[in-house]
């Protein structure tokens, strides 16, 4: 695959750290699994490893996190 950003590096696997703001909660999570390009740093991530990132989100917002940094570990279900 292509990067469809530069349309010249080829993604490879690695992590990234994904930032998330949502009102007054600011969350980071690092060490996410994605697929980066390594000409432009653009990364990829997978449906899953996005639907878990903003579900986790959610629950911080909701339960009134304003920052909180954390490494991302997969769902085990
Ligand atoms: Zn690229």
């Amino acid at each position: 695959m292509t990067c469809v950003i530069c349309q010249s590096g080829i993604p490879e696997a690695g992590t990234t750290t994904v930032t998330l703001e949502r009102g007054t909660t600011l969350i980071v999570f690092r060490r996410v699994p994605a697929t980066i390009c390594p000409n432009c740093g653009e990364s990829y991530l997978d449906d899953a490893v996005v639907d878990q990132v903003y579900q986790a989100a959610d629950d911080a917002t909701a339960a009134g996190v304003e920052v909180d940094v954390r490494e991302f570990h997969h769902a085990s279900a």
